[in-house]
């Protein structure tokens, strides 16, 4: 299994729900089906909802983005207790942090 990290751009200027959706999938394609139930809307420039400036708010996960774990800028996340600061101590809350697992059958 792969996590794949989708992180919000704040297109317009401001963020609309959680800043990252981290979702655990077996591709990148199941990654980014999963990503449109939880928050995330691709192409939002051509669908007139983005700042075109700003360019769309989320992006496409490729399947190269896959990781073992779920990962911000390359740090593993406890998807328990998502946490993430970065080496000048700025926080992103588990507020913040939406992790989608992959419903167990
Ligand atoms: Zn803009």
């Amino acid at each position: 299994m792969l996590w794949f990290t989708f992180r919000q751009n704040n297109s317009g200027g401001f963020y609309i729900g959680p800043k990252y959706v981290i979702v655990e999938a077996k591709s990148s394609v199941s990654a980014n089906a999963l990503a449109e139930e939880n928050d995330v809307y691709f192409n939002g420039c051509s669908k007139g909802i983005d700042c075109n400036c700003c360019g769309d708010r989320w992006s496409r996960a490729w399947q190269n983005d896959g990781e073992e774990k779920p990962m911000i800028y390359g740090e593993a996340i406890d998807p328990e207790n998502p946490f993430y600061q970065d080496s000048y101590g700025a926080v992103v809350p588990s507020e913040e942090i939406k992790i989608v697992r992959m419903s167990e059958e």
